[in-house]
């Protein structure tokens, strides 16, 4: 059985024998790049390359094709299996990749994992499986439970203190399928917002650099411009930058508590207070901060403010399958005022099926997945939750102190849970290779190049931030004693991270996806 992980970290690519790409500007990048694309000569070299990738990435992303003991369905079986049966290959799918996750070798990803509270969420899925809150006359409990979940989140967002300083003010929200979807439904409001109240028909939003990939692709799925802004040195969203983006069509602004690749804080409180200067809408993204940042404020750390206590912040994303424990399928997207919650909302009045309205994305959604939710939170109180927190942010200050302790490496900006790094002195993309080959999972980063570890309570089990620091410092050794030789992740994140023909990189992408839902051969 060759090592199953997360798809990315696996990948490997021949990029050593990729030719060397001279460095170009930007503008003359993207200019010369279809003619460039069209020579016969680069035609055929980057289809030879593009075979041997998704050979690579076939064996990477698959492996249980290559292993006789994992039975493989292309048609259905013709009299289907025992259900023992089909039991004991999900057991051996799920004993085969446990215990990389379990034992604390992944970023991010599992978030709590402790076997007795997953028997308590398989418990509650249990008992509500069949439920779907489109038919609240059958399951009112659903509705009951996403009440419920909204209105827990928003007090730890500041709801209460936000209603009392602002009239206006009547946080509200939904739950969604996850962080993607609250990003989604936050940038379709604004736009219905603008376009209604405003009259603008080519809305833009500005994004930091650093916010995350669910707003380009919000901004893609509904016809809204994303404008990219560079952060500051600290990673943190450049005030002064954001502010000179603005234009009479943007309809929004982002910032991050904390943003995915460096686990830094934005100015929210200056953000906000620019986009309220003009009139426009602020979401703050807490899809990774939310359920730890208002622990991390009782506890004393230094937090800077990020929640509707912010007046200009208009709506907020919260992920419930991150911190929060739920099980992976719910997030919490909520909006300062019922009026701009509004225009999230779908109906269908003149449809021979009946009348029909939606809050979200979804039609039918998984009710259990909101008991979960809500019996997770329920159970953990806010004891749990700071106790936790608190344990996730000790942990992280050990691994944070250890990296900053290996000479070769740097920590990038000043994170509290999240800790990106790199080194100007080795390969940091082979030391993550280094890393792989030791079982762990870690994140690439690019522009710059840089690593970064997700801290979880996986990681506060008794050994495993001594064992990362361990792996870490003997992977730094490594790397420098050894010249480069067959790697995985460096050659294709050095190449991405230096090829200035972004198109080259984009098909990658889009072979990655093939390769890894096959069409039929
Ligand atoms: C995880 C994350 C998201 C997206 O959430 P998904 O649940 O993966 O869809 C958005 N923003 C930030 C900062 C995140 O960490």
């Amino acid at each position: 059985m060759s090592d199953s992980t997360s798809p990315t970290s696996h990948a490997s690519a021949p990029g050593q024998e990729m030719p060397a790409f001279p460095s170009l500007p930007h503008w003359l990048a993207r200019w010369l790049e279809p003619w460039v694309r069209r020579l016969p000569a680069v035609r055929r070299m980057l289809q030879a390359q593009f075979r041997r990738v998704a050979e690579m990435l076939r064996r990477e992303l698959h492996p249980y094709d290559q292993d006789p003991a994992v039975p493989k369905f292309l048609h259905l079986p013709a009299e289907g299996l025992p259900q023992e049966e089909v039991l004991r290959v999900l057991e051996g799918l799920a004993r085969w990749e446990a215990p990389r996750w379990q034992e604390g070798y992944a970023s991010g990803a599992v978030y709590h994992g402790d076997p007795e509270w997953m028997d308590f969420l398989h418990r509650v899925y249990a008992l509500h499986s069949q439920s779907n809150p489109l038919h609240p006359d059958l399951w009112p409990s659903a509705a009951k439970f996403e009440a419920e979940i909204v209105a827990m989140v928003a007090r730890m967002a500041g709801a209460e203190a936000a209603m009392r300083e602002d009239p206006a003010a009547r946080i509200c929200g939904n739950v969604t399928s996850g962080g993607t979807e609250s990003i989604l439904m936050a940038v379709k409001t604004y736009r219905d917002w603008a376009r209604a109240t405003k009259g603008i028909l080519h809305p833009e939003m500005l994004l930091p650099e650093s916010a995350h990939p669910a707003f380009d692709k919000a901004a893609q799925y509904f016809g809204v411009r994303a404008v990219r802004v560079p952060v500051g040195p600290d990673y943190r969203a450049d005030v002064d930058a954001m502010r000179r983006a603005i234009t009479p069509n943007t309809i929004l602004l982002v910032g991050s508590a904390p943003g995915f690749p460096h686990g830094v804080i934005d100015p929210i409180p200056e953000l906000a207070s620019l986009a309220r200067e003009r009139g426009i809408g602020f979401h703050t993204d807490a899809c990774l901060g939310g359920f730890i940042l208002p622990w991390a404020e009782r506890l004393g750390y230094p937090v800077p403010p990020w929640d509707f206590r912010v007046p200009g912040v208009t709506s907020i994303s919260i992920d419930t399958h991150k911190y929060g424990y739920a099980a992976k399928g719910t997030s919490v997207i909520l909006y300062r005022t019922p009026e701009l919650r509004r225009y999230q909302y779908f109906t269908a009045t003149d449809w021979p099926g009946g009348l029909y309205a939606s809050s979200t994305m979804a039609g039918s959604r998984p009710g259990a997945l909101l008991a979960i939710a809500w019996a997770v939170m329920v159970h953990m109180g806010e004891q749990g939750y700071l106790e936790a927190a608190r344990r996730i942010l000790e942990t992280a200050r050990e691994i944070r102190e250890g990296i900053e302790a290996i000479p070769e490496l740097r920590v990038l900006g000043d994170p509290l849970w999240v800790i990106a790094f790199t080194s100007d002195q080795v390969d940091i993309y082979r030391v993550m290779d280094a890393m792989t080959r030791r079982g762990w999972s870690l994140n690439g980063l690019q522009r710059p190049p840089a690593v970064h570890i997700a801290v979880t309570l996986r990681h506060t089990l008794p050994g495993v931030a001594r064992r990362f620091l361990h792996d870490l410092r003997e992977a730094v050794e490594e790397v420098k004693a050894q010249p480069a030789t067959e790697e995985r992740m460096a050659p294709i994140y050095g190449l991405a991270n230096s090829l200035p023909f972004r198109s080259i990189v984009d098909d990658m992408l889009h072979l990655y996806l093939d390769v890894l839902v096959p069409p039929m051969e």
